[in-house]
């Protein structure tokens, strides 16, 4: 490809709005530009890199024994109310109707077409096991997209499902995938880890999600510094063992405690700590209020409360549902004295508390000396709370320690939620029918290659691993008005072409500064410099990753690059 043709519009400045690095060296690299929030056009530098990795992940899936094929985006509401996730999914499915007035989910995944294809089409046990998978464009209507492709609202995606006889058959299946998604990122370069994941209040019962360590992860992984546990936080079990202190429990009083609606200013004003005080909050699940508490040096976590009380939907009171329901402002909010049809949930830390401070139901007021059981009734005690640095280890052995990770794949354990739901059975050897056992696995292909970025950068540009480089070599005419320099340029440019190399030449008539700066930004990991010795067929090759830069005849370099 010659650059002086090449659409690759490079960025001197740093576009505003860009706070990764990734989203900014994709930006200011050519490789893509946004359309809209979330959205965005991958241009040929980058749709060259992309198709890299994705290749790498197809060569996995083929190797693992996944089939490829492809599903339509515009998915049939029918399916989607089938398998219950038309209300589920909420508000990130995209919806459309046809002319006729016809609903459509543009496909956020897949399970439900794919179901209903091997529903369709699947009788015996002998067609059974099967893998399939695809690499398309899935559609969430995400609350918060950012960070350029890392979280878009149209994303590409590889989904693979697998199709089994039996749980043993499903736990097969996902050890290959588990091991074709090891293969995937470690042959992209990436420094990831496999860590224990939510798999939702009705999915199956493993998964695991694939983070990429970064430090804009926006998840946190909980491992153990003692052992090879490792968790998203979201799901870490908390099984730490609270005692009582000894000291005396005193009466209930009412305190007046004016503007201390947050834990900070409570434990401030009253000069108390915060595991002294119980957080109270009101939560709107599956449609009922309920009443959340934890101590107050601890955080509620959502998807635990979606576990523990088997929920579907889980979501914070607003104020105005906190004030009809308890009479004050969500700050000032507590147990004693409700009503008793809110049900109460407590973390089991709060079982400990002795002497608490809780909300008191009233602005400005809170209660102290509260003692759980004597002041307020709780209906079950559970795990509610995210896990903390300093926890002991779930596994027993260890203490947590925190890391911020990138999601890049999802491994995912189905069961037989989706067969059941649109009726996909076979016929087993005994002639009887029963539910196809299902597996879900998904790697955000467009992800993983700004996680790639994230990972392999320095501050002048991109530093791609070889075999994901969107070229092999990157020849650069420095002076391209001098004829013996273009020549040269050209002449190298064609001989590694021939040998199969897939090779960009800057033959643009721009300054040398402008085209090392932009060729730093590419960051191809080989380049060939024509200067000033072009008369006499000299060039510098630069290792883009080291910096270290060789000066070698033409032909020479062009031996060493194709290996002749
Ligand atoms: P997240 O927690 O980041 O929203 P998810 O759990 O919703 O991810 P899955 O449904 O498991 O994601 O999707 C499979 C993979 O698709 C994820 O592991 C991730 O790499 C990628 N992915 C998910 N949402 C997005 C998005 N909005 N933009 C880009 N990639 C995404
Ligand atoms: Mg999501």
């Amino acid at each position: 490809m010659k650059q002086s043709t090449f659409f690759v519009p490079t960025l001197r400045d740093t576009p505003s709005g860009a706070d990764i690095i990734s989203h900014q060296l994709m930006l200011r690299a050519g490789m893509m530009r946004q359309n809209a929030a979330g959205v965005y056009s991958f241009l040929p530098l980058g749709w060259k890199a992309l198709r890299k990795v994705e290749q790498i992940v197809r060569e996995e899936m083929d190797k693992a024994g996944a089939q490829e094929m492809f599903m339509p985006s515009i998915q049939p509401a029918e399916l989607w109310k089938e398998s219950g996730r038309w209300e589920a999914y909420g508000e990130e499915l995209m919806r459309l109707k046809d002319r006729h007035g016809r609903e459509f989910a543009l496909g956020p995944t897949h399970e439900e077409v794919i179901t209903s294809l091997v529903r369709d089409e699947v009788r015996s046990y002998k067609e059974l096991p099967k893998m399939m998978y695809q690499i398309q464009t899935k559609f969430r209507d995400e609350r918060r997209p950012r960070f350029g492709v890392l979280r878009g609202r149209e994303f590409l995606m590889k989904d693979c499902y697998s199709f089994d006889r039996d749980f043993e058959g499903l736990d097969q299946s996902y050890m290959t995938m588990y091991e074709a998604y090891n293969n995937v990122f470690q042959r992209l370069h990436l420094n990831f880890r496999a860590v224990k994941a939510d798999s939702g209040a009705m999915g199956g019962k493993d998964t695991h999600e694939f983070m990429v360590l970064s430090d804009i992860g926006e998840d946190t992984i909980a491992y153990s510094d003692g052992s090879d546990f490792a968790a998203n936080i979201e799901i870490a079990p908390v099984n730490t063992v609270y005692s009582q202190s000894g000291e005396a429990r005193e009466e209930m009083a009412k305190v007046h405690t004016p503007a201390a609606g947050s834990i900070d200013e409570v434990t401030a004003f009253l000069q108390t700590e915060a595991s002294r005080c119980i957080k109270s909050m009101l939560f709107d699940v599956d449609g009922t209020l309920t009443l959340i508490l934890v101590r107050g040096d601890h955080d509620v976590n959502e998807i635990k409360v979606k576990h523990e009380l088997h929920a579907e939907h889980v979501e914070l009171a607003s104020e105005e549902q906190t004030k009809a329901a308890l009479g004050t402002p969500p700050g000032f909010a507590g147990p004693v004295s409700i009503s008793s049809d809110l049900p109460v949930h407590a973390d089991h830390a709060v079982e400990a508390v002795v002497n608490g401070i809780c909300g008191a139901n009233e602005q400005d007021y809170h209660f102290q000396h509260v003692q759980p059981g004597r002041d307020f009734t709780v209906t079950a005690y559970g795990d509610f709370r995210t896990i903390q640095e300093g926890d002991p280890s779930p596994d027993g052995k260890g203490t947590i320690r925190f890391k911020e990770g990138i999601e890049v794949g999802h491994v995912f354990k189905l069961g037989t939620k989706y067969s059941e739901a649109l009726g996909a059975t076979y016929l087993n050897e005994q002639g009887r029918a029963a539910p196809i056992v299902m597996g879900s696995y998904g790697i955000g292909v467009s992800r993983t290659l700004a996680a790639v970025i994230e990972q392999h950068h320095d501050e002048n540009g991109i530093v791609w691993p070889e075999d994901i480089a969107p070229f092999d070599v990157h020849v650069i005419a420095i002076n391209a008005k001098q004829e013996e320099q273009l020549k040269l340029g050209e002449d190298i440019y064609e001989q590694l072409r021939r040998a199969g190399l897939d090779v960009l030449f800057d033959d643009r008539p721009e300054r040398a500064g402008v085209k090392f700066k932009d060729a730093d930004l590419i960051g191809i990991p080989v380049r060939i410099q024509v200067g000033k010795r072009a008369a006499e067929g000299i060039v510098e090759v630069k290792n883009r990753r080291t910096g270290e830069v060789r000066e070698l005849s033409a032909s020479e370099a062009v031996a060493e690059l194709t290996g002749k």
